[in-house]
């Protein structure tokens, strides 16, 4: 970790500070260029949006997704005040950014907030191979 990714780490935690003073869940990140210019930034909106996927890990991959090309993507760095939950990883990987740097790590963060975890929904499957593979053969 360089003091440059510290400054812009130091930023993701203030904007976390903001987001609770705000009255938003305490959680803060940003996208950083290759050259450490920040790109955008964003805070949990969850309560206020009622929206579960207003994090602002997804809100930055989504704009990444959307406004970057894919080498630009590649060359950007998310900084944020917690690790990425398993919704946001998923949405990071999808949408190419070059790299993450996170201050509490998800066991850190789970500490301080005991019982925040969510239960595990039962999935069945697969079922239906013959039919269910019908719009995707060929597709790619
Ligand atoms: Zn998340």
């Amino acid at each position: 970790m360089t003091p440059d990714d510290e400054r812009l780490l130091r930023r993701a935690i203030a904007l976390a500070n903001q987001a609770r003073a705000d009255g938003h869940a305490p959680y803060g990140s940003l996208l950083a260029g290759p050259d450490g210019a920040v790109l955008v930034e964003a805070h949990n909106t969850v309560r206020a949006d009622r929206d579960i996927s207003a994090h602002p890990e997804l809100k930055l991959a989504r704009w990444a997704a959307r406004e970057l090309d894919p080498d630009t993507a590649a060359a950007t760095t998310m900084f944020t005040s917690c690790q990425p939950c398993q919704m946001c990883a998923g949405a990071i990987a999808r949408s190419g950014l070059g790299r993450v740097v996170y201050a509490l790590s998800a066991d850190q963060h789970d500490e301080l907030h005991p019982g925040g975890g969510f239960p595990g929904v039962p999935q069945e499957g697969p079922a239906l191979y013959e039919e269910a593979r019908v719009p995707v053969d060929g597709y790619y």
